[in-house]
């Protein structure tokens, strides 16, 4: 398992809007878009804990031992040093907002 987060993989795209450096080191905001079927990074644990809010699309994420569904509209939080990955279970993109806190060192990983 990998520590910090993996980079995109194929079809993934990671748009950074927000770093560290433009809000005090408080937290970093990223988009996260999913083609349809496509798995997010994988497994993988941080030491700073994530927001994932569904602007569209669904995303489905396994948190530790648990697995989430979540739909447009609706946000799940990734504990600290929780085990995470997500994947886009639907026939159309997934868009996701990502708010880390505090932000990772490596402003290229969500
Ligand atoms: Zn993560």
């Amino acid at each position: 398992m990998e520590h910090e987060h993996p980079p995109p993989g194929p079809g993934q795209r990671l748009a950074a809007l927000l770093g560290g450096s433009e809000t005090g080191g408080a937290f970093a905001l990223e988009v996260l878009t999913l083609p349809p079927y496509a798995s997010g990074p994988g497994a993988h644990a941080h030491p700073h804990g994530e927001g994932h809010y569904v602007l569209s699309g669904t995303l489905a994420a396994t948190l530790g031992e648990r697995t989430v569904i979540v739909r447009a509209g609706s946000a799940v939080h990734v504990e600290p040093d929780v085990p995470h990955t997500c994947w886009n279970p639907g026939a159309a993109p997934v868009v996701v907002l990502l708010i880390q806190a505090p932000p990772p060192a490596n402003p290229q990983m969500p």
